[in-house]
């Protein structure tokens, strides 16, 4: 019975014991495999970040990449375009993608391919200025260089281009400026100096002959003056160096003042001068330059008008809202041919007549640029038989603010 008894017991035990034990073992295994879930999770969200955090990376690279101003090519070891970036397509005006392509594929320009041969045998940075052909030509700056690999293995090769069309375009105006400069010069100063040599060869014992030659250098050292004025005027101009002195002013009022100062030469020349500028148009302005616009649009309507002929001047509010002045006379007005460029630097429709004229060929030029700094626009209209009307616009400025 004892036996029984104590075998029951044991087996109590044992059976206990070896539920713990179970239990025991169950709950490790279920925390290992939690631990290695976690683990798992843990990992993968590490890679998702990894991830993310290479692709912005890669996307600000990109980003800096295609807003450079630089146009950059990377071609592969055997010659093929890898990689480039946007300002590339604007320079060459690609309209599909040339990854994979040969620079010959892609460009068809041969001047390109003979660059990155230089370059592969150079070693070095290898420049040359090259001209895109179409109606839109471009100049532009190009340098290549080797792109060494991971031992220093050659890889590929790395073209970055630098678009010089504007630099191009403001020395070829600079050298065309300074040739006319030049040729305006030397008009004057080739009569002044001639003149004077006859004189000193003997003119100047004849009375009457030498006051008609001192005349003639009088009138040819007063248009080297104004040329010179007109010349520091408008290099002022264009280089900004003009602030503008702005202040409210009724226009009909500033072109009255400025017709007065007409009025002698135009009774000389039998016009008739007339001011049909609307009343209370008001502008902020810069007055001197202002008065400026209208000496040289007056000026040149005495001058190219007819003796006996009338000058108007008139102003308005046009459909856009701008205050519109115009200066309308009735001599040979503007040939269509011309009207695009009329307000161009040293641009004459006649040239011996400007000049007989004593004109600087700088009258129209400033007044555009004046008319701009103050938010205008100037202009000519033609029509056949009615002379010329030159036109600028300004912004308005109500009445009850000018005053
Ligand atoms: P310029 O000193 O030669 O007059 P501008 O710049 O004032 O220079 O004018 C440029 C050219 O435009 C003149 O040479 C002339 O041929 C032409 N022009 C200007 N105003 C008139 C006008 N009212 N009538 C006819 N031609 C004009």
């Amino acid at each position: 019975m004892i036996w029984i008894i104590r075998n029951w017991e044991v087996t109590v035990f044992v059976g206990a014991l070896a539920a713990v034990l179970t239990h025991f073992i169950w709950e490790r295994f279920q925390n290992k495999r939690a631990l290695a879930k976690a683990q798992q999770e843990y990992d993968r969200r590490l890679l998702v970040r990894e991830k993310e955090l290479a692709a912005q990376g890669q996307a600000r690279l990109e980003a800096l990449f295609d807003s450079m101003i630089e146009g950059v090519l990377l071609l592969d070891p055997l010659g093929r375009v890898e990689l480039y970036n946007r300002s590339l397509e604007r320079m060459f005006q690609l309209t599909t993608g040339i990854r994979g392509l040969t620079i010959i594929e892609a460009f068809r320009l041969p001047e390109l391919v003979k660059l990155g041969e230089e370059v592969q045998g150079a070693g070095e940075v290898v420049g040359f200025d090259l001209e895109l052909p179409g109606e839109n030509r471009r100049h532009l700056q190009a340098n290549a260089t080797l792109v060494a690999g991971a031992e220093g293995a050659r890889r590929g090769a790395l073209f970055v281009f630098h678009d010089i069309t504007r630099l191009r375009e403001l020395e070829r105006t600079r050298q065309e400026f300074v040739a006319n400069v030049s040729h305006e010069l030397r008009t004057p100063l080739s009569m002044i100096k001639g003149y004077t040599e006859t004189l000193l060869d003997g003119a100047k014992d004849d009375a009457e002959r030498a006051t008609r030659f001192l005349q003639v250098i009088d009138r040819h050292a007063d248009r080297l003056n104004f040329l010179i004025d007109d010349l520091l005027v408008i290099s002022k101009l264009e280089s900004g160096q003009m602030p503008l002195n702005l202040q409210p002013i009724e226009l009909r009022g500033l072109a009255g003042r400025v017709l007065e100062q007409f009025a002698a030469r135009a009774t000389g020349r039998q016009v008739m001068l007339s001011n049909e500028v609307g009343e209370g148009l008001c502008a902020t302005v810069d007055v001197d330059r202002l008065e400026q616009v209208f000496v040289n649009l007056l000026d040149n309507a005495l001058k190219y008008g007819p003796v006996g002929g009338r000058v108007t001047v008139s102003g308005r509010v046009n459909e856009e809202g701008m205050l519109e002045l115009g200066i309308q006379d009735d001599g040979p007005g503007i040939p269509p041919e011309a009207q695009a460029r009329v307000f161009e630097r040293f641009y004459r429709v006649d040239k011996a007549r400007s000049r007989e004229q004593g004109g600087t060929g700088l009258g129209l030029a400033i007044v555009k640029h004046i008319v701009h700094a103050h938010g205008g626009k100037a202009w000519v209209r033609i029509e056949p038989g009615r002379g010329a009307t030159f036109l600028f616009s300004l912004p308005q400025l109500s009445a009850a603010a000018a005053h």
